[in-house]
């Protein structure tokens, strides 16, 4: 129900007010002063108030540019009663934000229809919050759709080149190290093609999440393509992210997939470098993590490699 608060120092016009607007179905509150009329704004949130400009005390006038630098009340409307068309006051509320104003004794249809009219506009404002509530949280979840892989939850392949490019310059910037590890599963292909792609999602999906049980907070792990990942690793060498890797690999190694009663194993080959002083962007990292990793596949497959700007030739 659409709620009023009327505002009136003298009773027999408080009264008449409260009437007036009930007849008209609304719910009506009332104050005799304009404290008492800003306490009641702050706690009831009336939709709208029908506010007197004359008042001892504080008066409307007041009460009106109090409530406009209030972030919590600004919106609502005011209409303010005055007992003078001359009034200076009129034009002052109005500059400090009133919505309209009503000269008392007032015509009954001119004051409902002004109540309506900010009512209207309450209602539109209101609607834009919650319109622009809906906006944000389309937002962010177009933000997460952007930056993470739907079936993993792992980052995308657009989101960690971009982090790994951060990364870089961070480690450059700091002359500080960071390492990439590329990974690939082995013979995802037939595991595939022998029981099927939903058989193939269960694999990623859990292989993904044994990555991201098995790496430290500060890695990030992405899926860069169907069934190959990279996990960037900032502040080690390349032999501590060949330790990590070879407890990926022995944790992959470990993984026993059920699906429709089958029990699937599968493994990972694993190819990981450092950043060299010689490197210019990301994609002389990725370059040589992936020269590693063939090399891992070359060998026998489920492996790490390793392959530092020195060892490559
Ligand atoms: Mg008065």
């Amino acid at each position: 129900m659409v709620c009023i608060l009327a505002v009136d120092d003298i009773p027999d016009n408080l009264f008449l007010l409260q009437s007036d607007l009930e007849d008209e179905g609304y719910e009506v509150l009332t104050a005799e002063g304009g404290e008492e009329a800003l306490s009641i704004v702050r706690t009831e949130l009336p939709d709208l108030v029908v506010l007197d400009i004359n008042m001892p005390g504080l008066s409307g006038l007041e009460v009106c540019e109090k409530m406009k630098v209030d972030e919590a009340v600004k919106n609502i409307p005011v209409i303010l009663l005055s007992a003078n068309a001359h009034d200076d006051d009129i034009a002052h509320g109005l500059d400090y934000g009133a919505h309209d104003y009503v000269v008392k004794p007032y015509q009954l249809e001119v004051l409902m229809a002004r109540v309506r009219s900010a009512l209207r506009l309450k209602q539109t404002q209101d609607e834009l919050v919650i319109a622009y509530a809906r906006l944000k949280e389309v937002n962010e979840s177009l933000q997460t759709l952007a930056t993470i892989d739907p079936l993993t939850s792992l980052a995308n392949r657009r989101y960690f080149l971009e982090r790994v490019a951060v990364e870089i310059e961070r480690a450059s910037r700091y002359k500080s190290e960071v390492s990439l590890l590329m990974i690939d599963i082995d013979y995802f292909k037939s595991t595939n093609d022998h029981f099927g792609h939903l058989c193939g999602d269960k694999v990623l999906e859990s292989v993904s999440k044994s990555f991201s049980d098995v790496v430290r907070s500060v890695d990030l792990v992405g899926r860069i393509g169907g069934e190959e990942f990279a996990v960037c690793c900032p502040k080690i060498s390349v032999d501590e992210v060949a330790l990590l890797a070879e407890r990926i690999r022995n944790s992959v190694e470990e993984l026993s997939i059920e699906y429709e009663g089958n029990f699937i194993s599968v493994t990972v080959s694993i190819g990981a470098t450092e950043m060299a002083a010689q490197d210019n962007e990301a994609s002389d990292l990725f370059r040589r993590a992936d020269a590693a990793l063939y090399k891992a596949k070359e060998q026998g497959r489920n492996r790490v490699v390793k392959m530092t700007a020195q060892t490559i030739n």
